[in-house]
C-alpha cells in the first residue's frame, strides 16, 4: 500500500527544486502540502516518515477523525516534528467549530460570513487562525472563492471585523485545462493580487507570505509563477480511489 509514497515525495520535490530555480528561486522556500484526501492512516504515516510535515483535506469529517488517531502518532516518533493539518476545501459554516483547534491552516476563506465564523470559533479555541483568501480566478460557477476584484474589500471588511484571524495569503485551484501552461495565466493574476494586497494592507493581521496554488497537474507553472505552497495529492499517494459513500 505504502509502496512509492517516499520515492513519489522525492520525486515531486526534485521538480519543485528546478521549478524554483528555473524563476530564481529556492526549493527551500516552497513548502509542500501533501493532500491526504480519502488516504488511510498508514498512507499518512509513510508520508510523514519521509519528511512531509503538512497535510492537507477537504472534508471537516475526514479531518477531525485522522486528527484523532494521528495523535498518538506523531508523539511517540518524532522529535520536534508534528503533522500539520490544512483546511483546503470548500467549509461550511456550521463546521468550523469542529477544526479551530485542530487545523493550522484554513486555505479556504472565500466570504466575510465564514471569517466571522472562524473568528468566533478560534476565538473560544484560544488561537489566532491563520488563513488564505481563496480566488476563484477563472471565474468558475462550479468553483468557491472570491472574484478577483472582490479580493481587496474582504480582506478589508475581515482586517475591521476578525481580531482572531491572521490573513496569511491568497489560494486558488486552476482550471482544468489541458496543457498545465494553459493555467500560467491565471496563477500569474494571483500572484499580482498576491503581491499588490499584501503591500496595500499589511499590517500585524494581513502579513501575506503564503502563497497556495498548484496541484498535481500543475504545481511546476504554480512555483515557477510564485507559489510558496504547492497542494498535491495524485503526484504522492497515486491515483485516489472514491469510496462508496465518501
Ligand atoms: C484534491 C485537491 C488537491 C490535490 O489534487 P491532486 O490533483 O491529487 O494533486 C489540491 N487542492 C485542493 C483544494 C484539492 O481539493
Amino acid at each position: 500500500m505504502n509502496n512509492g509514497i517516499a520515492e513519489n515525495i522525492a520525486a515531486v520535490r526534485e521538480r519543485i527544486a528546478a521549478a524554483a530555480a528555473k524563476s530564481g528561486r529556492d526549493a527551500g522556500g516552497v513548502r509542500l502540502v501533501a493532500v491526504s484526501k480519502t488516504r488511510s492512516a498508514e498512507e499518512i504515516q509513510a508520508a510523514f516518515e519521509a519528511g512531509i510535515c503538512d497535510f492537507g483535506e477537504n472534508k471537516v469529517q475526514e479531518i477531525t477523525s485522522k486528527y484523532d488517531i494521528l495523535r498518538g502518532f506523531t508523539k511517540e516518533s518524532t522529535k520536534n516534528r508534528n503533522i500539520k493539518w490544512h483546511m483546503i476545501g470548500h467549509l461550511q459554516r456550521n463546521k468550523v467549530k469542529y477544526i479551530t483547534d485542530k487545523v493550522c491552516m484554513i486555505h479556504s476563506v472565500d466570504s466575510l460570513r465564514l471569517a466571522e465564523e472562524i473568528d468566533r470559533r478560534s476565538s473560544a479555541s484560544g488561537v489566532t487562525m491563520d488563513v488564505l483568501l481563496q480566488v476563484n480566478a477563472a471565474a468558475e460557477e462550479s468553483k468557491s472563492g472570491v472574484a478577483p476584484g472582490d479580493v481587496r474589500q474582504l480582506a478589508a471588511d475581515i482586517l475591521d471585523r476578525c481580531d482572531n484571524i491572521r490573513m496569511k495569503g491568497l489560494m486558488t485551484i486552476a482550471p482544468a485545462v489541458k496543457e498545465p501552461d494553459d493555467a500560467r495565466v491565471y496563477f500569474s493574476e494571483v500572484q499580482s493580487l498576491y503581491d499588490a494586497v499584501g503591500r496595500e494592507f499589511k499590517c500585524e493581521r494581513l502579513d501575506f507570505d503564503c502563497l497556495s496554488m498548484g496541484m498535481t497537474h500543475d504545481f511546476e507553472v504554480a512555483v515557477e509563477e510564485g507559489a510558496n505552497i504547492v497542494r498535491v495529492g495524485t503526484g504522492i499517494f497515486g491515483p485516489r480511489v472514491y469510496a462508496q459513500g465518501v
